[in-house]
């Protein structure tokens, strides 16, 4: 599978996020639809050695469980990156239409997760760094893909973001702050606060105002002031009984500070959690409150940004 950029015509966008936009679009002669994302950046030639061998690891990957990469390049100041379409979007795209996301579609969604996981880190070795809702990808065939993998310190700094702030919020581990030594286990603990902030339907830091009245108002942080809450503090739960035993043991193994004590991936997929529900996604994407289209998300051609 080879694509030529000419041969591609954009049919919509798909989103904005911190590296820039993505396309969709159609491949003219095979009528394939896929998705482009095009990453501006000017570095050195050395700088851009590196960046082509480690998109090299991204188009070798193969996985149900990870988006497919049909191409990865890095050429005259941009990275382009042709890969499978997702015709769900993201997992934050599912949150902002419905809310939150009911704890059997969790389950189903952890085990996906974790065997995409299981495949990048002991398959290819490949850390993924950047485990978070809007990275990982849903379709109408209820598979849940994780995309951006193995974006390593050297390209993620090159990057300029895009426009849309996304607020107060990281799902760095407490070591990777603190600027410790971290490793696979680093993308557990991003996993598990993916799946409280999909359950809670808000992002779990900063708390809310322990003993408030009504609406529990959280409290006001700065980014570095999220920064040394998540060092300093225990980590988030989910409460009880609105939740049930078993998932707030798994995002508790997920969620444990010291790296040693967090779960395995293997732990984890056998996790009596992932056996209590047999969610099946397909129902998940129905239940979108369908308003602009077949994928609800699609920008009209003529009001793309360039
Ligand atoms: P971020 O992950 O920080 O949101 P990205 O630039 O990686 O930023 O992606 C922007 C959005 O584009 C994602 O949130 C997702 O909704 C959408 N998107 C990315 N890749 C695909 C894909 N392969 N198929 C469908 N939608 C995608
Ligand atoms: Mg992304």
């Amino acid at each position: 599978f080879n694509v030529a950029i000419d041969d591609l015509e954009q049919i919509g966008i798909l989103g904005c996020g911190s590296s820039g936009v993505v396309r969709k679009v159609r491949h003219k002669h095979t009528g394939d639809v896929l998705a482009l994302k095009v990453i501006q950046l000017n570095v050195e030639d050395q700088v851009r050695k590196q960046i082509n061998q480690e998109l090299r690891a991204l188009y070798e990957a193969s996985s149900e469980f990870v988006v497919k990469y049909h191409q990865a390049f890095y050429d005259s100041g941009a990275i382009t990156i042709v890969m499978e379409y997702m015709d769900g979007g993201s997992l934050l795209q599912v949150l902002r239409d419905q809310g939150k996301v009911a704890e059997p579609y969790l389950a189903e969604i952890s085990r996906q997760v974790l065997l995409g996981l299981r495949y990048l880190h002991k398959e290819r070795r490949i850390l993924h760094r950047d485990i978070k809702p809007s990275n990982l990808l849903v379709n109408h065939r209820g598979e849940v893909k994780i995309t951006d993998f193995g974006v390593s310190g050297q390209l993620a700094n090159s990057v300029s973001k895009c426009v849309s702030w996304v607020g107060t919020i990281t799902y760095m581990s407490p070591e990777r702050i603190s600027g410790e030594k971290y490793g696979y286990d680093s993308d557990i603990w991003s996993l598990g606060l993916s799946l409280v902030e999909l359950a809670l339907g808000r992002f779990p830091y900063p708390p809310t105002e322990p003993g408030s009245t009504q609406e529990a108002q959280p409290i006001k942080l700065s980014f570095w002031d999220l920064l040394h809450y998540i060092v300093e503090n225990p980590p988030p739960t989910l409460p009880s009984p609105q939740f049930s035993a078993e998932f707030r043991d798994f995002v508790s193994s997920c969620l444990q500070k010291e790296p040693d004590r967090r779960g395995k991936i293997g732990d984890l997929l056998a996790h009596p959690f992932l056996e209590k529900h047999k969610g099946d996604l397909r129902d998940l994407l129905i239940k979108r409150p369908e308003a602009e289209g077949p994928s609800g998300m699609d920008v009209d051609e003529a009001e793309a940004p360039v």
